[in-house]
């Protein structure tokens, strides 16, 4: 695997793949990695005949207040999986070279980010939208990787790369878990040993609630499982939890079967942790 750091060494590569005709699969990531991040790489291995892995803590993509000073970073470990599990190229640029004055800031469509985490992150789906769309200049794929652990985000970045037209098909891939249910997340290194054991209380109030709209209950009883699980947990503060429409997560008056996705958002302490599972 060939790390770049430049966006000159970075387009000398591109050009040569462009130039045989390769298909680019791109993983944009903020680095950290874990099984999740790795499933992508795997995924675009099996797509594309080159995968390409950014790693950029997007400063644009925190607010004040947020944790972008001390998100985890480890390049040495991130580069030891990227290389084991095969990658071509891992892009390091810095906050210099991608956010030039030139730059276009972008908006998130409005419908889709003003909901769920949109709302406890003003300006974070902005922010995502601005450094995807610059890293697709740059990298030129043509299919991007994400994963539904970031289901909101998935929705954004689909709607976001129709309305600039870029040749980029979105994949959205499954989400990765650890054995008991947490959701994979470079932020669960934030958790004590004590919250790490409390952290899959998540997980089995949205199968709880899955499990109750798929065996007939209606919406707000479904609700309700999910909340006792998490009310009967009190190291946790819910910051939301949505049953929403698949296609366009606009809010439902009743259950969709197989078109519904339950949205959830907590702080145990002061982590921030979210999931999701369709019903
Ligand atoms: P991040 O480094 O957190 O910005 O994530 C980079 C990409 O990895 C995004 O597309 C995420 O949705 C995806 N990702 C993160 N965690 C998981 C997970 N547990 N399962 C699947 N994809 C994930």
């Amino acid at each position: 695997m060939l790390t770049v750091r430049t966006i000159a060494e970075l387009s000398a590569q591109i050009q040569k793949y462009k130039f045989s005709g390769l298909t680019i699969g791109f993983v944009p990531t903020m680095g950290y990695l874990h099984a999740g991040h790795i499933s992508l790489v795997q995924a675009a291995k099996k797509q594309c005949a080159v995968t390409i892995v950014s790693i950029f803590v997007n400063p644009k993509q925190f607010g004040p207040g947020e944790d972008f000073s001390r998100y985890p970073r480890d390049l040495e470990h991130d580069t030891a999986l990227l290389t084991k599990a095969g990658a071509d190229i891992l892009f390091v640029p810095s906050a210099e070279e991608i956010y030039t004055p030139a730059v276009r800031e972008l908006k998130a469509d409005t419908q889709l980010a003003n909901i769920a985490c949109g709302l406890a992150r003003p300006g974070h789906f902005d922010g995502v939208v601005t450094v995807v769309a610059r890293l697709f200049d740059l990298v030129q794929p043509d299919k991007a990787f994400f994963g539904q652990k970031d289901y909101q985000q998935l929705k954004i970045i689909q709607k976001m790369t129709e309305a600039e037209n870029y040749p980029v098909e979105i994949i959205g891939c499954p989400l990765v878990r650890e054995p008991d249910g947490l959701a994979m997340s470079s932020r669960n290194k934030y958790l004590t040993p004590k919250q790490r054991q409390i952290a899959p209380v998540l997980y089995r109030a949205l199968t709880a609630a899955a499990k109750a709209l798929q065996s007939g209950k209606n919406l707000t009883d479904a609700r309700q499982f999910a909340l006792n699980i998490l009310e009967n947990t009190p190291e946790i503060k819910i910051d939301y939890l949505e049953f929403l429409d698949r296609k366009n997560l606009t809010g439902l008056t009743e259950y969709i079967p197989n078109g519904t996705v339950i949205l959830v958002a907590v702080y145990l302490g002061s982590t921030r942790l979210i999931d999701n599972l369709e019903a």
